[in-house]
């Protein structure tokens, strides 16, 4: 999988390429990561990569000659990515998003900073995104936030498959809490049931608590999750502890 970033600011993309499992995925190779320093697509001395905005007003503009001679480019070596643009005012980007857009073979994000891009640089966009309903000063850090997400869901990335299936959100829920030695702490104790090592016991608690959580702190997921069998023989098991306790 190939993945570029069109930003005035490459540098600021060592959090990924430094840390990690991701940082691991792209020095073997698993998947191809560049950032791209938007003013290599300048003609002028200063390199100038914004101007102000047309009908005036407030703050700068990203100029749309870089972006479009960037993109032309990686159309010219490599074929057409997919082109995600960063913005406030994207679709939301979620977990079901970064599924898909693992499959996908080659993406392109784009970065802004300022007032944001002239809008004519749509025209190359397959799809606009956002990472939440707040704004930030650039396109990094939700790029950033989306490819590592996207990254996860991408085969020899992480060594475990199964973890990341079982991480929040794969199955509709939220993740069972996690608990590792010691196995008591200041009068703290980890639950008796993931010590027995009955593993029908254990694997019954934790779809409980992943069922719990989900309701109180989502029930905007819980209401949409559709039970299976083991949910139901859960939800049976937390309704006689929470009869017990009541009795
Ligand atoms: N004027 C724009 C607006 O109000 O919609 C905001 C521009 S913002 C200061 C500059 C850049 O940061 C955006 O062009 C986008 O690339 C990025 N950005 C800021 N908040 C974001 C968010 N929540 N999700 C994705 N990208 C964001």
């Amino acid at each position: 999988m190939r993945i570029k970033v069109l930003t005035i600011f490459p540098e600021m993309f060592s959090v990924l390429t430094q840390y990690g499992v991701i940082s691991r995925a792209i020095k073997e190779r698993v998947i191809d990561f560049k950032a791209i320093n938007l003013r290599d697509f300048t003609s002028d001395r200063h390199h100038t990569t914004d101007d102000y905005p047309y009908g005036g007003g407030s703050g700068l503009v990203m100029k749309v000659e870089p972006f479009l001679k960037a993109y032309e480019e990686i159309i010219e070596n490599e074929g057409k990515p997919h082109v995600i643009m960063t913005s406030p005012q994207g679709k939301l980007f979620n977990n079901e998003k970064a599924l898909e857009l693992s499959k996908k073979k080659s993406i392109l994000f784009l970065c802004g900073r300022y007032e944001g891009i002239d809008e004519r640089v749509m025209n190359i966009v397959d799809e606009e995104l956002s990472i939440g309903d707040f704004v930030l000063s650039g396109g990094e850090l939700p790029s950033m936030v989306m490819i590592e997400s996207i990254l996860r869901f991408v085969p020899g990335v992480i060594g475990d498959m199964e973890s990341v299936e079982k991480d929040s959100f794969f199955n509709g829920l939220l993740d069972y809490p996690h608990y590792t030695r010691p196995r008591e702490i200041k009068g703290m104790k980890v639950p008796d049931v993931l010590l027995n090592g009955n593993h029908e016991e254990i694997e019954l608690f934790r779809r409980m608590e992943s069922l719990k959580r989900t309701l109180l702190r989502r029930p905007d997921l819980f209401l949409k999750h559709e039970l299976d069998k083991m949910d139901k023989k859960a939800l049976l098991q937390l309704f006689r502890e929470l009869i017990d306790n009541v009795e």
